[in-house]
């Protein structure tokens, strides 16, 4: 047997690398009971040829030739205060991204459309760019979207890719030879829920505000400064003849969905044993949250965001020179950076109670049973929100 054979869960990523190689189509994917997809060969259609196997990002490990001899480590935020705003943190991956759009090049990543699925798009104008910035807190359908990276490189398109690490890494194994006009920028990830979990979070969202939603990013800005981790959620409410949209602020201390993300309760199986979580990163350039700012350069502390900023390549390199005058950053070490982002070391840890997390996932009350446990520090946030927060360390470390 020369095919992609999936004997325990935390062995496929989700990317679909196998299907989309796949000569012949023997390959589908099939959802299993939490949501997640994974292969299915068909024996009959299936010429063991082995592509699958080989372009498999968790079978092959990456060729590091051309990365730099020691990373290089900045702290930056963009100086584009639009930017910053519908980006997560500092604003770098919409800063690069702009700088390729008006360079005549396309950008891939991850939007939330209008059905509220998370899935990988190719944006080509600064228009559409808004739609791809910020995080998903699921995990982002890749489906056939490398096939036509590979025609834009082919034609010599200059080409932005950014995704979670183990999407870079199914990528890189995709295409067939490196290629200059591709730049890879990939976000620190503790772990992705599936989309399914989501779909059934939206019916208990309608249901709580008997409203439909129409929008929802996790991390608002408008909601709350960065390092406090609100959502948005925008409902449509119908009244006779008109509607209107009103917004809601979810603190994610208090909410089922976004407590038990932030807790790593509700992950990929192949999450909790991820094989990117470690120093070597796999991608042009690794973006984070910079926690821990305001001990490190309190003279950088920004209310909308600061970046954690890993060059790892030459490429990586030739592309932060290109932010130039567009971004505000300074050195800081690699060992402090992994200090502050646990996932610069190691995967998320599974709980024990992972096993049984998705268990009732088809229950119509599944998010009305969740049990949140606060912790004093949920309610101490409540009343000393980040920019308190940051302002009191700012004093205290300048002593
Ligand atoms: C699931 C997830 C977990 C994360 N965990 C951490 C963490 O533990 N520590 C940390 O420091 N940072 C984490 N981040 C990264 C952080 O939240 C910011 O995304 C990152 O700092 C880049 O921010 P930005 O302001 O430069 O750009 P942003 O505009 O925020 O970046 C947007 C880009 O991120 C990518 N992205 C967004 N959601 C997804 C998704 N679901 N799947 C694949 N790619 C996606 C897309 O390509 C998108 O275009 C996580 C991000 C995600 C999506």
């Amino acid at each position: 047997m020369n095919h992609i054979f999936i004997d325990e869960p935390n062995k496929c990523c989700g990317c679909k690398n196998c299907q989309n190689i796949c000569p012949v189509n023997a390959i589908s994917m099939n959802e299993d009971a939490e949501g997640f997809l994974y292969p299915n060969v068909d024996a009959n259609k299936c010429i063991n040829c082995g592509a699958c196997k080989k372009h498999c990002p968790l079978l092959n490990d990456m060729k590091r030739n051309t990365f730099l001899k020691e990373p290089l480590c900045v702290a930056a935020k963009t100086k584009n205060k639009d930017i910053q705003l519908k980006c997560s943190s500092g604003g770098l991956f919409g800063t690069i991204a702009l700088e390729t759009i008006e360079k005549g090049g396309i950008v891939v990543g991850s939007e939330m459309d209008e059905r509220h699925k998370v899935h990988h798009t190719i944006v080509d104008n600064k228009e559409a760019l808004s739609k791809i910035l910020g995080s998903k807190y699921v995990y982002s359908d890749l489906d056939n979207v490398f096939i036509d990276v590979k025609k834009y490189l082919d034609d010599d398109r200059e080409v932005l890719f950014c995704g979670v690490p183990c999407q870079i890494a199914a990528l890189i194994n995709f295409l067939p030879k490196s290629y200059d006009n591709l730049t890879t920028v990939e976000v620190i990830c503790h772990g992705t829920p599936s989309q399914k979990l989501f779909d059934k979070y939206v019916d208990f969202l309608e249901k709580k505000y008997s409203a439909k939603l129409k929008g929802f990013q996790f991390r608002s800005k408008k909601a709350a400064n960065w390092g406090t981790f609100k959502a948005l959620a925008e409902f449509e409410i119908l009244k006779k003849n008109t509607s209107k949209i009103v917004s809601k602020k979810i603190n994610a201390d208090f909410d089922p969905y976004y407590w038990s993300f932030l807790n790593s309760k509700n992950y990929r199986e192949s999450c909790y044993s991820c094989k990117y979580a470690n120093p070597n990163r796999n991608a042009d350039i690794t973006l984070g949250d910079f926690w821990g700012i305001e001990h490190i350069k309190p003279n950088m502390v920004d209310y909308n965001g600061v970046s954690t900023v890993i060059i790892n390549t030459n490429k990586g390199l030739e592309t932060f020179k290109m932010l130039d005058e567009k971004i505000e950053w300074d050195y800081v070490d690699y060992k402090t950076m992994q200090d502050n982002n646990g996932q610069l070391k190691a995967p998320s840890k599974r709980p024990i109670d992972r096993d049984n997390w998705y268990t009732d996932i088809e229950r119509s009350d599944f998010f009305e049973k969740i049990k949140i446990r606060k912790n004093y520090k949920s309610y101490i946030k409540l009343f000393f929100p980040q920019k308190l927060k940051f302002k009191i360390k700012k004093i205290i470390s300048k002593k």
